[in-house]
């Protein structure tokens, strides 16, 4: 059975530019929840555990991913 999605704690929240993320949405862009950046390209917005092309972790999720799960914050 597939371990439950993790909602973010305080401390990993991190607000983004709107555009910046309908731009990572559209373009399939993932979030690395170590890096807080979106770090990865081909990741679809529901994506989540994929490899972050800059640190190696298995930490990316998909844009909207992201935002369900309280990574980031659109302001
Ligand atoms: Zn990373």
């Amino acid at each position: 059975m597939k371990e439950r999605a993790k909602i973010a704690r305080l401390d990993e929240v991190v607000e983004v530019a709107e555009v910046d993320y309908q731009e990572a949405v559209d373009s399939y862009t993932g979030w690395c929840k170590v890096c807080k950046e979106f770090t990865r390209g081909s990741t679809e917005p529901d994506a989540e555990g994929y490899d972050c092309e800059v640190c190696g972790e298995k930490e990316v999720v998909g844009a909207e991913q992201a935002l369900l799960l309280g990574y980031i914050v659109p302001v």
